[in-house]
This record gives C-alpha cells, sequence and structure tokens, in this order.
C-alpha cells in the first residue's frame, strides 16, 4: 500500500477507531498520564529490551535512588550500575548518566520539547526521543518501536524486513503521518497498547478496533507478517573466572567501555577450551596466566558451572577460587580487592553476582584461612 496516498479520511477513521478503543481496552500501567520528562525517559530507557512487568520495581527503585535529573548527574557511575544490576545492556545506565549531565551542564537543567533536540542526548534514539516528546511535552511527535513496529508491518502489509532501510522508512512514514496534534501521547500509547495486546505475535484480529484498515488481513497474510529477518546465530564462549581471594577480600576487575559488561565489576576471566569440564582444565594453566598479569596465585576450588545467555553469546563460565601468595596486580584492566562485605555496593552482571555469592558462602564456611 502506498501510504502517500492514504487519504484524510482514512487517517481520521483510524485515530478515532484507535481512540474509542483506547478508552475502553487500554492497558492500566502504572504511569499512564505520567508527564515529567525525567520518568518518562528513564522509564522508556528500561524498556527498551525489558518487559512491563521487569521494570515497574526497577523504576520505583531508581526513582526513589535518584528522584531528579540533579541527582542521577552527580551520581557516580557505579552507583547507577548498581541500581540497574540485573536489567542487562548496561550501556543504557551508562548513557543516562552521560545524558543526565548533559541535561543539567550544557542545558541548565531546561528539558528540551522537541524530539529532534532530544535525540542529541546520548542513548536516545528516534523512539525515546518521540515518546518524551510526546508523552510529556505533547508534542506530536512519532513512535516505532517493538509493539508498533508489528503493528503497523500488518496494517501496512509490509514484506521489507523491520530493521532494513526500506522497512524502518516506510513503519517512521506510517508513524508520522498517523501521529495527531491533539493528545498525541495518549494517542501514541494507545498504539503501543493495540500492538501489545490485540496485535501481539498471536493478533487478536476478530477483537482489533482498525481490521478494516489492515492490509494483511484484507490479504490473508497476517500468518505471514511481519516477515522474520533469520535469527541471528548464537555464539559459544566458554571461560574460567578466576576468584582470587586474599584473606576476607575477593579481586574485582572492573570490566572495561565498549566490551561486555563494560563498567560492571566482575572476575579476570581467561578462555578455555570449548566444552573442556573443569577436571579437564590444567590449573598450573590458570596460575601460569595469573601470574602474567602480576599474582601468584594457587587454585582451591572449582564451582558449578554457570551459563549465561548475552546478546547473541551464550557464555559458559567456570569459576574456580585461587589464594593468593604474592605479587600485585598488574593485568590490562583496573582492579581492587573489595572486601567481601563490601561485595554488595559493588556492580556486578546477574552471572557474576551468582559467583560472587557463592565464593562468599564458602569463604564464610571456611573461614578465612582456606
Ligand atoms: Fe493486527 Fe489483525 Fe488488527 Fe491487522 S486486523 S492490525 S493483523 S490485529
Amino acid at each position: 500500500m502506498d501510504w502517500d496516498e492514504v487519504s484524510a479520511e482514512w487517517v481520521s477513521r483510524f485515530r478515532r477507531n484507535v481512540r474509542r478503543w483506547y478508552s475502553r481496552c487500554g492497558r492500566d500501567l502504572p504511569w499512564v498520564g505520567e508527564r515529567d520528562p525525567y520518568v518518562v525517559w528513564v522509564r522508556e530507557i528500561m524498556l527498551q529490551q525489558t518487559t512491563v512487568k521487569a521494570v515497574v520495581p526497577y523504576l520505583d527503585r531508581f526513582l526513589e535512588r535518584f528522584p531528579t535529573v540533579e541527582s542521577l548527574a552527580s551520581a557516580e557511575v557505579a552507583d547507577v550500575l548498581r541500581v540497574w544490576e540485573g536489567l542487562g545492556y548496561y550501556s543504557r545506565a551508562r548513557n543516562l548518566g552521560l545524558a543526565a549531565k548533559m541535561i543539567v551542564g550544557e542545558w541548565g537543567g531546561q528539558w528540551r520539547e522537541t524530539a529532534k533536540e532530544l535525540q542529541t542526548l546520548p542513548g536516545v534514539g528516534p523512539y525515546t526521543a518521540g515518546a518524551i516528546a510526546s508523552f510529556a511535552f505533547g508534542q506530536s511527535a512519532a513512535i516505532v518501536e517493538a509493539n508498533t513496529a508489528r503493528f503497523y508491518a500488518r496494517l501496512l502489509a509490509l514484506t521489507d524486513d523491520l530493521h532494513s532501510g526500506e522497512g524502518r522508512r516506510q513503519l517512521w512514514s506510517l508513524a508520522e503521518r498517523i501521529v495527531p496534534r491533539d493528545r498525541p501521547g495518549e494517542f501514541n500509547q494507545a498504539l503501543i497498547d493495540l500492538g501489545a495486546t490485540v496485535c501481539g505475535v498471536t493478533p487478536q484480529c476478530q477483537e482489533c478496533p482498525v481490521r478494516r484498515s489492515c492490509r494483511s488481513l484484507e490479504l490473508g497474510e497476517v500468518e505471514r507478517i511481519p516477515v522474520r529477518a533469520s535469527r541471528q546465530k548464537m555464539t559459544d564462549v566458554f571461560e574460567v573466572l578466576v576468584v582470587i581471594r586474599r584473606g576476607h577480600h575477593l579481586l574485582l576487575i572492573q570490566h572495561p567501555e565498549g566490551k561486555r559488561w563494560g563498567g560492571m565489576w566482575g572476575f579476570p576471566a581467561l578462555s578455555r577450551e570449548k566444552d573442556q569440564a573443569k577436571d579437564g582444565i590444567d590449573e598450573r594453566m590458570v596460575e601460569s596466566q595469573v601470574a602474567d598479569w602480576g599474582c601468584d596465585v594457587e587454585c582451591d576450588e572449582w564451582l558449578e558451572e554457570i551459563r549465561h545467555t548475552v546478546t547473541r553469546f551464550r557464555l559458559h563460565l567456570q569459576p574456580v577460587i585461587a589464594t593468593w601468595r604474592s605479587g600485585c596486580w598488574a593485568g590490562p584492566v583496573d582492579a581492587e580487592w573489595v572486601a567481601v562485605d563490601e561485595l554488595a555496593s559493588r556492580p556486578l552482571s546477574v552471572a557474576e553476582r551468582r559467583v560472587a555469592q557463592r565464593a562468599e558462602h564458602i569463604m564464610r564456611q571456611h573461614g578465612a584461612s582456606m
């Protein structure tokens, strides 16, 4: 369908049907009607790659800890990451901190209201900018996110991959065409709700308020759209995590920016052979690699392997507790000795938090003399 030829009448009927449906069936989300740009921004960043259910408790905790953009701008990165811990995609949290500094430092704490200006903030793409502009400032700004992309694709009977240049162009072109001047935030929320509930993965076309406008339904193509891009292949990664202990302290490294878990704390990692079980790992190889990083250690106890998926990587992490004998850390990344009692204050990935808790448990059982 060529959307440039869609009539004003089509658009106005579509809007009317969407609004009517929303007044009866919109989701009762805790943030409906929220106009504070700071809250809208944090929430929308959290909702990227994360479900509503998972976001609700995190949002409450985050706003309690950092209630204003000023409080976020003056926070330590580690404190922001600690509150974010478990949500994943940690670059989102680092970008929130950078953007807060920009809003306070360069904008004098005054929000910009247009999607174009908001997109200059780190981590704010077209969707988030449109969401802040429409929800908080009542700007007639379009949005395309996962739910609306699927919904628009079916309305259009779009056969392009949604992530391709042409696919994105068509989705945004439709979104810009349908967003109204009157209460655009409410309208955008209605579109998201429709995409999330009625036009979900399994579409409920009988309940759809805009079925008469749906090209896929007309063509009998609903099951086939959106066209799925071929799935990205998963890669297995096998590593040994070396949990180095010295009395009641553990050596934590800080993952470098731009790498996996960048900015978070964790344990030095070595590559290992595919499928190499802990019995098959040469402890001397582990000790010798750690010696290259300046510390003489002795491997003591192997923990259960941890499996964890990060983006397209399936991690197989084999932790080993090793006792420090001598030397100073001179490895390629920053590291610090952290008292076991203080581990809770450091941001760790979910997988490394599990390792830290297991190591802490063992150390408390054995006492410091292990
Ligand atoms: Fe989605 Fe079905 Fe509605 Fe079309 S008719 S928009 S496929 S729910």
